[in-house]
């Protein structure tokens, strides 16, 4: 499958991440990219700055780095109604928001719990990702998670770096045709992201890619070869 753009990517702002915007754009650039987009972690998560830190977009210029160049965040889901840890205003000045339940931020509930604060979060106008929804510490309901994807225009995750061995959220590869399955049957658009903390991950997606060919997901629900399609995606 074309791959054409990673919106998962962390910098140094995330502090246990180890580049620069421009290294992750240029690293974007030779891998032959269209699109990248920035997501580092909102203030909740231990050592994330401050949320100062997301307010001035407006100097970063999407147009002068030869490709297109997306501005957003990566949001803590710190309840089970689905509430994120930056304040709506400063939401709405970047171009999008991924969700994600994170261990240093919110323990895990029940099943019902874990499907209620992501579907939650998709409430939020500005989140148009759902992180790492396989993650198996948050148990979760995929049907009901696809469904609400669907209705909320929203795109579910296939998390590169959750799938690789000695990956952090580990047991994620075995829950990805779960949520596969409940993608292909409500269809419900997913997105491959790498979840780059260093340059050299920019665009990672292989062993997301492998994942939807053992599954035989459908081409035509994952987004990463319509760079287009994504940015209108975005914007409504
Ligand atoms: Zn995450
Ligand atoms: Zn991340």
């Amino acid at each position: 499958m074309t791959d054409l753009l990673d919106v998962h990517t962390h910098t140094i702002a995330s502090v246990h991440a180890y580049s620069t915007l421009r290294e992750m754009i240029t690293a974007a650039k030779e891998k032959g990219l269209k699109l990248i987009g920035i997501s580092d972690h909102a203030p909740s998560m231990p050592g994330a700055f401050h949320e100062f830190y997301f307010c001035n977009f407006k100097v970063i210029r999407r147009d002068a780095y030869g490709i297109d160049l997306i501005m957003g965040v990566e949001l803590n889901i710190i309840d089970f109604a689905g509430s994120t840890d930056l304040r709506q205003e400063f939401l709405d000045r970047m171009d999008y928001a991924i969700a994600s339940l994170h261990d240093p931020c919110i323990r895990p509930g029940t099943r019902e719990q874990n499907t209620a604060a992501l579907i939650g979060a998709m409430k939020n106008p500005k989140v148009k990702i759902i992180g790492h929804p396989d993650n198996p510490k948050y148990p979760v309901d995929f049907d009901a998670l696809a469904q609400a994807a669907k209705e909320n225009h929203v795109l579910l995750e296939c998390n590169n770096s959750s799938y690789m061995p000695g990956g952090s959220r580990q047991g994620s590869r075995e829950l990805a045709g779960e949520l596969l399955a409940a993608c292909k049957k409500h269809g419900t658009m997913v997105i491959m992201g790498s979840d780059a903390h260093i340059d050299l991950d920019v665009g990672n997606h292989a062993c997301a890619q492998e994942l939807i060919k053992k599954y035989q997901f459908p081409e035509e629900l994952v987004i990463n070869n319509r760079p287009e399609l994504l940015k209108e995606w975005i914007a409504q």
